[in-house]
């Protein structure tokens, strides 16, 4: 089998603290943006890196998320693949998937995750040979989505479906919200030493303005606590000794919503 040509990614902040991310394959001449949170900042990128729009891989149908489908459909008539559960509210799709699907893009297989919780129909795209995952609103770097279109049920399974994915993934996250959300986690898991370090870490990133992400599942694994909802004490702290671990779930991301 001839090996696999290697994926290059462009990431940049927009909008206000969106993640724009830009994934090109220079064999195939595919290039994909995960999103479409600002047209005029994606254009730009890929101006920079001599890079032609080919896909929009959609991952849920918030505006921050489409705004830019039609504008960037127009100037580059890129395809635009997202999900199938929220096909109506997405600007110029042309191509739906739904979790379980595998479809080829770029020569490599991307598998689509249904990820219900923050919107109804979100999903997340990952590119398993590469070990890329673009988990957009679903997961964040220590924290998670808002739920705004499901239960805290669903959520703690879209959320920890990922635990299963090899440690070294990277992930991709649709918004830099890690320093807050690191500041949140050190509040219910005090005693967690990575979870220290990776907050100091991250906050003198943020003081240069440096970006935080991607993450990785080994390095979520370690220090969010939406996927440690077995930690003895975080169960403690929160006093869900006996609980099961959704409901852990769900304490933790209402403390969160309640957090300043
Ligand atoms: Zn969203
Ligand atoms: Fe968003």
């Amino acid at each position: 089998m001839a090996a696999m040509s290697h994926l290059e990614i462009q990431q940049f902040i927009c909008r206000s603290d969106n993640y724009g991310v830009l994934v090109h394959d220079s064999r195939t001449g595919t290039t994909i943006s995960i999103d479409a949170p600002d047209a005029k900042a994606i254009a730009e990128n890929l101006r920079k890196r001599g890079w032609q729009l080919t896909h929009i891989l959609t991952t849920h149908h918030h505006i921050d998320h489409v705004e830019g489908n039609l504008e960037l459909k127009e100037l580059f008539a890129c395809k635009i693949i997202g999900p199938e559960g929220e096909k109506d509210k997405i600007p110029g799709i042309d191509q739906t998937v739904k979790g379980g699907d595998t479809f080829e893009l770029a020569r490599r297989p991307v598998k689509v995750f249904d990820c219900p919780g923050h919107t109804a129909g979100h999903v997340a795209f990952h590119f398993s040979d590469d070990f890329l995952l673009f988990a957009a609103d679903t997961l964040f770097a220590m924290g998670c989505g808002r739920i705004f279109e499901g239960t805290a049920e669903e959520m703690y399974h879209s959320v920890n479906q990922f635990r299963s994915l090899n440690a070294m993934t990277s992930v991709y996250c649709g918004h830099e919200y890690t320093e807050s959300n690191a500041k949140f986690a050190v509040t219910i898991e005090p005693g967690n030493r990575a979870l220290q370090q990776r907050y100091q870490d991250v906050r003198r990133k943020r003081e240069k303005n440096e970006m935080t992400c991607p993450t990785t599942i080994g390095e979520e694994l370690a220090t969010n606590p939406y996927l440690r909802c077995d930690s003895a004490e975080i169960r403690k702290v929160l006093g869900l000794e006996g609980a099961s671990d959704a409901d852990v779930f769900a304490e933790i991301r209402t403390r969160k919503n309640n957090f300043s």
